[in-house]
């Protein structure tokens, strides 16, 4: 079984956040470290780290991933490339002091311009930020998305090309995203679609790159690009592939976070129903 978490609220603190996760029973988490709609936080002092690391050792949860704001986008040629870059680098040096080994990155957006251009662009800003947190041993693991207009990575072949032009980078990883993969229109509905994605994940970057699933439902259809987050079972995916995930013994150290809707059944809900999928209660 994956490491079973949430992304949790870090509204009153990370701290909080470990506290949040506690409550659920989680083996992984994954947080903002702030306003994911603002380019910088409020660095956290020196003893709100240490509270996190405490607070994580004295809880059940295993691993840990970031998820970085929504406003970066290093496939941008304008001066968003230069905030992007530089807001990516602190997100590292912060993750490094959390102790916090992955942070989630949307691949970004062409902007309407040449979409290989903006994976170059990519490409390049990613070996910048790699280069410049040489010694911060953070994994940037890149979220499969699912295709809505000039978005980046709704194909693993276009992801996949981003980890060949940085000659295999072992700080590249792949964040992905169930619903969103839904999305972008692979259909893992069955058990065989389930099995075929993933083998389609080992042939182009190795399992050992999967550094995290992203788990909702998609009240979208297959192929539809729509990107609406709904409860496990709930939405157009149904209940299958998250069935054979959380039983799936290759992915037994990797977090597989919920980012279902907050309401209705919520995180315990829908954990317990993965647990119960698992065999696990
Ligand atoms: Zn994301
Ligand atoms: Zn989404």
């Amino acid at each position: 079984m994956p490491l079973l978490g949430a992304h949790v609220s870090a509204a009153g603190g990370l701290r909080a956040a470990v506290e949040r996760a506690s409550v659920l029973g989680c083996e992984a988490m994954q947080l903002f470290t702030h306003n994911p709609l603002q380019w910088q936080g409020k660095s956290p002092s020196p003893a709100g780290i240490d509270a996190f690391r405490r607070a994580i050792l004295g809880s059940g949860v295993k691993k840990v991933t970031a998820h970085a704001s929504y406003l970066i986008n290093l496939a941008a040629d304008d001066y968003v490339r230069k905030h992007s870059i530089d807001a990516v680098i602190r997100e590292i040096e912060l993750c490094y002091q959390l102790g916090v080994d992955s942070v989630v990155l949307h691949p970004g957006s062409s902007k309407g311009g040449s979409r290989s251009e903006a994976l170059s662009n990519l490409a390049c800003a990613l070996e910048e930020i790699i280069d410049r947190t040489i010694d911060k041993n953070v994994v940037i693991l890149l979220e499969t998305m699912a295709g809505q207009g000039d978005i980046l990575g709704s194909s693993i072949g276009e992801l996949e090309s981003v980890f060949e032009a940085m000659s295999w980078n072992k700080r590249l990883g792949v964040c992905a995203d169930l619903c969103h993969i839904f999305g972008a229109g692979t259909d893992i509905r069955s058990e065989d679609g389930y099995l075929r994605f993933v083998s389609s994940l080992e042939r182009h970057f190795g399992l050992e790159r999967v550094g995290c699933w992203h788990l909702s439902d998609n009240k979208g259809a297959l192929g539809s690009n729509i990107d609406r987050h709904e409860h496990i079972g709930q939405g157009s995916i149904g209940i299958i592939p998250f069935g054979m995930l959380v039983s799936d013994e290759r992915f037994a150290d990797t977090p597989a976070i919920l980012e279902t809707p907050k309401e209705g059944v919520g995180d315990a809900g829908n954990l317990a129903l993965l647990r119960k999928l698992a065999g696990a209660e």
